[in-house]
């Protein structure tokens, strides 16, 4: 696909990966349906993005709520047209161990709330926005492409069985829906990167940002633009579809 004059939606796109996303689609020519939470946020990534020339335009909503996504996808049609491409970007993290110990007694336990946030944000809401992108792709006969997000943690990882159930399921829908649309000439792919410099890692203690640096093959954390290069790659090649990108510096699980 060539990506100039496209519509393309970014969930989350108003911060870390997304934005970085939004920057380099929109150079390409992308015009922007950028979808996140807040308002204020959208409104302040929009501006910067103008700065460079970029199109981008503004669709507050809660990718975990249906009716909020129903919304946000039927007014980027009335405002756009219909999408052509579509990246579920948005996610969360609410980090813990299944069970804490402490001497041999069971001190604290994830929390179903942890475990239900995590699973609406991460899983839902990209079951909830694929099926608004594939609906509108379907139906404009034009078809597209719909990249989802999944991460390094999806083989598991320590202290994020929400998380981590998430993440592997977004790369097991993509599969699925490579299979159920490419009849609609829709194409699906995951993303799945590592450790990368954003908001969210920037939440990391400093030991442990030291440690998980220091355990990457490359020895850094990821910057931004590398994920969006990836993301790039999968809407340009009209050969790509059902499979995985994994952007981790070398870091396995
Ligand atoms: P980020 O900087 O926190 O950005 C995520 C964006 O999604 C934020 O703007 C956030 O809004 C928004 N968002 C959260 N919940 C939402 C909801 N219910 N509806 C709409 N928007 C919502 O995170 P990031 O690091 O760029 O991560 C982007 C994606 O990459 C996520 O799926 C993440 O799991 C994945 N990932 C990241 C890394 C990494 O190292 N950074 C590694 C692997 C995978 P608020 O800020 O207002 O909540």
């Amino acid at each position: 696909m060539n990506i100039k004059n496209k519509v393309i939606a970014i969930t989350g796109g108003a911060s870390g990966l997304g934005y970085a996303m939004a920057e380099r689609l929109g150079e390409q020519g992308a015009v922007l349906a950028l979808m996140d939470k807040s308002a204020a946020t959208l409104d302040e990534a929009i501006s910067k993005l103008a700065v460079q020339g970029i199109n981008a335009h503004g669709f507050p909503l809660d990718v975990a709520d249906k009716h909020s996504v129903t919304k946000a996808f039927a007014d980027i049609a009335d405002r756009l047209g219909p999408i052509d491409g579509c990246v579920n970007n948005a996610g969360i993290t609410d980090d813990a161990l299944l069970l804490k110990v402490k001497d041999g007694v069971v001190a604290k336990r994830m929390s179903l709330d942890a475990w239900q946030r995590v699973i609406d944000v991460n899983l839902t809401g990209v079951f909830l926005c694929g099926r608004e992108a594939a609906g509108q792709m379907v139906e404009s006969g034009k078809g597209g492409v719909i990249v989802n997000i999944s991460s390094i943690s999806r083989a598991g990882n320590m202290g994020q069985t929400n998380y981590a159930a998430a993440k592997a399921g977004v790369h097991a829908l993509t599969v699925t829906w490579a299979k159920e649309l490419a009849k609609y000439s829709i194409r699906t792919a995951t993303v799945a990167p590592g450790f990368i410099d954003t908001p969210m890692t920037a939440t990391m203690r400093p030991d442990m940002y030291e440690k998980i640096a220091g355990s990457v093959p490359l020895k850094r954390l990821g910057e931004a633009d590398n994920i969006a290069q990836c993301v790039a790659f999968i809407v340009e090649n009209d050969y790509f579809t059902g499979r995985i990108i994994e952007c981790d510096g070398g870091l396995r699980m």
